[in-house]
């Protein structure tokens, strides 16, 4: 039972320095969608061992509810208990969705110590282990969705599996240890509540709900239904997203994974119906973005954030929103994704770059944010490796510090160098073959800046070498994060020139 409560941090073997190799090409991200196909993880999961003290409690649960509600019918006990059930079930279910998933899992805004404290007892009332445990789990099912061995509760394994299947299994979470929790370590509330964990859920599950019940002198009924009952009520509805949400439903903003959307799973969880759009903008605090969309978790957000309790309310922007649903319009009218999305130049430019003929298709549409074009603006590179190349071309006439004359600049590593030290606190990746300035993304970066910093180009370092990694394109083509569609497309936004890579690793 300890276990079942309190979750499972166990790691796999560790990752060595150099990540695994991975035969998927961005463009191919771009091009097929399905990343169930496109994962690196080839194999198939390791036969896992029985969790027994987790199958142990889960069934306990369920089986105790069941004689109880036998012994105690809705008919023959006071109606309160029923009331009981229901509000028990709702605190449980806002402390999971805003607390533990929107504001610890995703950072989609930042909540007062109170609010911190209160979303902390609510979500320990769900019994799906502390936040450290249930958040850094969850982070492993967005960088991993679908992949059968990464994913804890991937749907490609069958619908049973991923609703509650994996809880009777022990878990290893190989890449735990590439999933950022510096956050999660810092907050004094988390540490609290990981520490603590078992008499918290305890009290807030199954104690003071029956409490409640000696109010009205039914303790026992007010045990079984605000204790029992709706500890499976929370329980099956949040498994859901996992499952029914990556079954069944629409997919209105992107295909790259199974992730769906239905109305009833939204009504169901407080709002988390939109599973496909959190799944491709994950750091909003909206589940359902549309004003018609069921999410009582972000009306409850809007209105602590309205006196103040909490803020920095993340959304995706409105025209990467436009631009998913616009994509997945294109797809769904005429089965393929719009020829803007197949001729990705990301990667089919390699050929041109070694053979030295020059860039074909580099095609920039994206305009670069604000901060970003005052940044770079003005700067030149010296003395880099100018392209030349008369098949290159662009439609942006909001172009980057070094196109020129419509021609992305190649830069060498002492470029890459200057440029980075040209401004403080700027942050710059090397994704592929493109110099990608990160400085006015870290701010909105789902994974957050740290993670960026981490990857980006280091003065002085040396690309490319194994025993540094300040090349970022591991990271980025889903060795760190299985990047969406949308990622891929503000990426390319920030590109500042291109990387003579293999120039740059001889120097
Ligand atoms: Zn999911
Ligand atoms: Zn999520």
């Amino acid at each position: 039972m300890y276990r079942m409560i309190y979750g499972d941090l166990t790691f796999g073997s560790k990752q060595s320095g150099r990540p695994p190799s991975t035969n998927l090409s961005l463009l191919s991200t771009i091009a097929m969608g399905a990343s169930s196909a496109a994962f690196p993880s080839n194999s198939t999961p390791k036969p896992a061992q029985i969790w027994w003290s987790n199958a142990f409690f889960f069934t306990y649960v369920h089986l105790a509810a069941l004689v109880g509600v036998y012994f105690y019918p809705p008919a023959a006990i006071s109606r309160a208990n029923l009331v009981l059930a229901f509000i028990s079930w709702q605190i449980s279910v806002f402390g999971i969705t805003i607390g533990y998933h929107r504001l610890y899992s995703h950072r989609a805004f930042r909540a007062s110590v109170g609010v911190r404290v209160a979303l902390a007892a609510m979500g320990s009332s769900g019994f799906q282990g502390s936040i450290k445990v249930r958040c850094l789990r969850h982070r492993l099912h967005h960088r991993f969705t679908d992949d059968p061995v990464h994913d804890p509760y991937a749907a490609t394994r069958g619908l049973l599996f991923s609703h509650m299947g994996w809880i009777f299994f022990k878990p290893t979470y190989e890449k735990m240890e590439l999933v950022d929790r510096e956050d999660l370590d810092n907050d004094p509330v988390v540490r609290f509540q990981h520490k603590h964990y078992v008499p918290i859920a305890l009290s807030t599950g199954f104690i003071i709900p029956s409490l409640f019940g000696c109010l009205w002198g039914e303790p026992l009924p007010a045990f079984v239904w605000g204790g029992l009952v709706a500890r499976i009520l929370i329980w099956h509805c949040t498994f859901l997203v996992n499952s029914l949400a990556h079954w069944d439903g629409l997919q209105p903003y992107s295909d790259e994974d199974t992730s769906r959307g239905t109305l009833i799973l939204a009504i169901l969880t407080g709002g988390e119906g939109s599973h496909n759009f959190q799944h491709t903008f994950p750091h909003d605090f909206r589940s359902g973005p549309s004003i018609l969309s069921w999410d009582p978790s972000k009306w409850i957000i809007k209105l602590l954030h309205s006196f103040g309790l909490v803020s920095g309310l993340r959304r995706a922007r409105e025209r990467d929103m436009n631009e998913a649903k616009s994509y997945m319009a294109h797809k769904d009218k005429f089965g393929v994704p719009p020829p803007e999305y197949v001729n990705s130049e990301l990667d089919d430019d390699d050929e041109d770059f070694s053979s030295g003929s020059g860039f074909s298709s580099v095609d920039d549409s994206g305009t670069q944010s604000e901060e970003g074009e005052g940044d770079s603006s003005g700067y030149r590179s010296a003395g880099s490796v100018t392209s030349t190349s008369s098949t290159l071309r662009t439609r942006s006439s909001s172009s980057k510090s070094s196109q020129s004359g419509g021609k992305w600049q190649v830069w060498t590593r002492k470029d890459v160098e200057e440029y980075v030290g040209k401004k403080p606190g700027r942050c710059v990746v090397l994704i592929g073959k493109w110099v990608v300035d990160v400085t006015s993304y870290l701010g909105e970066h789902p994974a957050g800046a740290a993670i960026l910093r981490k990857y980006s180009y280091k003065s002085g370092s040396a690309i490319s070498k194994e025993d540094q990694s300040p090349d970022a394109t591991w990271a980025f083509e889903g060795g760190l994060n299985n990047h969406s569609r949308a990622a891929v497309k503000n990426m390319k936004e920030l590109r500042v020139a291109r990387y003579h890579r293999k120039e740059g690793n001889e120097e």
